[in-house]
């Protein structure tokens, strides 16, 4: 792994729920991680339009500021019956005052916009490595689901109570963690990043 001599990787994210399992994820690979918050580092203000933009700003932005190279994750829920909502803004969704987030009300909110239907939805995953130089690359997971109402299960974070992926009986809440993480957008997007890791 020629791309990161020094074996040392920020975790762009001020998210505990997204930290634990990239945590999880790098951990095996050797490297010393690092989170946005243990640096001190404010978080990045997303202003792009698609995961893809949002999670390379977050990753650049912390790259430059730690001049270590940086691991940034965009991700959310898409529910085409609500055009896509909440989308990138998923994390906002939950947003109850400034800087607090609460996820029974965001479930709550998407349930009731669905009149509380079980309908199809995908949670996507972009992770985006950046180096201090700006130098910055994109890998993409998406898994496809079915909402769930009642949620069910309090083993993730987020969304997960009430997202069920396809050809399983229980939502990503109910799951053992070890088992989202290996078929969950987040995991995908990982695939991709370690096939980079291997190209060089
Ligand atoms: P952001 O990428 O920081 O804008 O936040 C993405 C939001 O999407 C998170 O706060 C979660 O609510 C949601 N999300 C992303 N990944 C997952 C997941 O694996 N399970 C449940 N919710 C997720």
């Amino acid at each position: 792994m020629l791309k990161f001599p020094t074996k040392k990787l920020v975790i762009a994210s001020h998210n505990e729920g997204k930290v634990k399992e990239i945590r999880e994820l790098v951990l095996p690979l050797g490297f010393a991680v690092a989170t946005a918050r243990e640096l001190k580092l404010p978080e990045p203000e997303e202003t792009g339009t698609t995961f893809v933009a949002n999670s390379q700003v977050k990753a650049k932005e912390i790259a430059a500021a730690s001049n270590l190279p940086s691991l940034a994750d965009d991700s959310g829920l898409v529910v085409p019956a609500l055009n896509g909502d909440p989308g990138i803004f998923s994390a906002r969704w939950a947003e109850v005052a400034p800087g607090k987030r609460d996820f029974d009300f965001a479930i709550n909110k998407v349930g009731e916009l669905l009149h509380f239907r079980n309908t199809p939805a995908s949670m996507v995953c972009v992770l985006s490595i950046a180096w201090p130089d700006g130098t910055c690359h994109s890998f993409e997971g998406i898994i496809q689901g079915t909402l769930q109402f009642p949620p069910r299960g309090t083993k993730g974070f987020g969304y997960d109570p009430i997202f069920m992926p396809e050809g399983f009986d229980q939502t990503f809440g109910e799951m053992d963690p070890a088992f989202k993480h290996s078929i969950s957008h987040r995991a995908q997007a990982f695939a991709l990043f370690l096939e980079y890791l291997k190209g060089e």
